[in-house]
């Protein structure tokens, strides 16, 4: 393939690659977006394969099918609870990726006509190596936490910022030495820091943040490919990598303002290690059968979920919309609420419910919604904890205070779906289930909507 066919290929690439996060944006054009983005990396694999500097050999197909074959099982078993853990475990792939073209533009060296030529050279080597060494460990503990193999409590060494502030400093003064051709174990030196700088900062990083960390990695996997990108001179790479960068850094920033954390403070971990106390819950929760929840739902005439966690565990999202469905059928106005960070990943919530073919015009996202709870007859929690915490707003004590929350207290009547006192992902206790207006149906969410749906025929 001539240079300038590459050029247009690559080029009508990065347009599908734009149009595809352009369609994500919302659910009635997140199908095209996606068909977007498989034609946009079609055309990527197609043009770099007719690169005449790459050897098509057999080895190379048999790679490219045995990948292929992983990545489609993988994509077809994996629960959608397990989601996060597997972008986690994707990202680590980038950014070793990343290290090991480094490595190996390295150990290849080149000819070049200018110092300033080389020295840019090096500095893309070395910033690769760095990015991409630190998002592979910093995604490989992601993973563990995500996945409970590692603990989810912040690892809190004495002085950490400081031991991470050293690590960036020698790495800075390896690059130096790297430029000045010291040799390359200032390379192999400076990737086993930033390897360990990676997994220190995200072990420092605990429970409710780890949605933003997921994102932030995705980012900084972006930076790796961009870097890489500059390094193999591929300009499809670098505007890829660009796009991904970008696209999680606005993620994290939006993800960070949904749980009224500030960046910065969400990078330097420590979250849920203050000595914090929140302020003692009075009261009770008391408990309903179902008999009682189907009554209330009976003289609703209005009535909004709330999913979460829960109902992605307990997989109740299809029993969820044949009740939204029945309620409808009955002349009530059913609308769902979603919090930015319900579940376990961003859009968790509004996947579940698209695949339970729950009405799009039905889904609300929490700004949108929070004003109309006060007119609303009954509310149905249906395994959310921490997103419908009134501490967030009430006790100032409280871990996740100034979270914004959905304000599910101010409607009528109340019941919150859960198999028993289960705390949420951040582990505190919520006092929105012992207040007056509020009645406990506990049972996995599935079995309990069943049973609603029976008492409802
Ligand atoms: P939470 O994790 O706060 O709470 C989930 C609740 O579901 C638990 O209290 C649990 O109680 C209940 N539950 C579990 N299994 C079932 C079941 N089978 N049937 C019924 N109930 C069940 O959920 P939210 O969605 O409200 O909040 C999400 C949390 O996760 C936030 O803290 C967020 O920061 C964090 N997070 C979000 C990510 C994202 O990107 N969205 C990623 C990572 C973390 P019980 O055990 O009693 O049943």
């Amino acid at each position: 393939m001539n240079s300038e066919l590459q050029t247009a290929a690559y080029i009508a690439a990065s347009v599908l690659f734009i149009l595809s996060l352009a369609g994500l944006r919302d659910q009635e054009s997140a199908k095209r977006g996606v068909w977007f983005g498989i034609v946009g990396m079609a055309i990527a694999i197609a043009a770099t394969l007719a690169d005449s500097r790459v050897p098509i050999s057999a080895v190379l197909v048999a790679v490219l099918a045995v990948g292929a074959i992983i990545g489609i099982v993988v994509a077809r078993r994996v629960q959608m609870t397990a989601m996060p853990q597997l972008v986690a475990a994707l990202h680590s792939f980038v950014g070793l990726a990343a290290v090991f073209i480094g490595a190996n533009s390295a150990l290849l060296g080149g000819q070049f006509d200018s110092v300033a030529e080389r020295v840019i050279h090096e500095v893309e080597i070395f910033l690769g190596v760095f990015i991409g060494a630190i998002t592979f460990t910093g995604s490989v503990v992601a993973w563990g936490k995500l996945a409970g193999r590692v603990s989810g409590s912040p690892l809190l060494l004495p002085a950490r910022h400081l031991w991470n502030l050293l690590l960036a400093v020698a790495c800075f003064v390896l690059l130096l030495l790297f430029i000045g051709h010291a040799g390359l174990w200032t390379l192999w030196l400076m990737t086993a820091l930033a390897f360990v700088l990676g997994a220190h900062l995200v072990l420092a990083i605990g429970g409710a943040d780890m949605p933003v960390v997921v994102s932030m990695l995705n980012s900084y996997s972006g930076w790796a490919a961009a870097a890489t990108g500059f390094l193999l001179g591929n300009e499809l790479l670098i505007v890829t990598g660009a796009l991904v960068g970008s696209s999680g850094a606005i993620l994290s920033y939006i993800m960070c303002r949904a749980m009224n954390r500030k960046f910065l403070s969400v990078i330097l971990g420590g979250f849920g290690s203050t000595q914090a106390v929140a302020t003692a819950i009075e009261g009770e929760q008391v408990a309903v059968e179902v008999g009682e929840v189907a009554s209330v739902l009976a003289s609703a005439s209005s009535v909004i979920f709330v999913p979460g966690y829960g109902m992605a565990v307990a997989r109740a999202q299809s029993a969820v919309s044949d009740l939204t469905e029945k309620l409808r059928a009955q002349g009530k106005e059913v609308r769902f609420a979603i919090h930015p960070v319900a579940g376990r990943m961003p859009g968790h919530m509004n996947v579940l419910l698209a695949e339970a073919k729950v009405p799009y015009d039905l889904v609300c996202e929490m700004d949108e919604i929070n004003p109309d709870f006060p007119d609303t007859d009954a509310v149905l929690v249906i395994g959310s904890n921490d997103t419908v915490n009134p501490a967030a707003q009430e006790d100032p004590n409280s871990p996740i205070a100034g979270m914004p929350v959905i304000e599910a207290w101010k409607a009528g009547q109340v019941f919150v779906l859960k198999r028993g006192q289960g705390r949420g992902y951040s582990g505190i206790e919520n006092p929105l289930f012992f207040r007056d207006n509020v009645r406990m149906f506990y049972g996995d969410a599935k079995d309990s909507l069943d049973a609603l749906l029976k008492a409802l025929a």
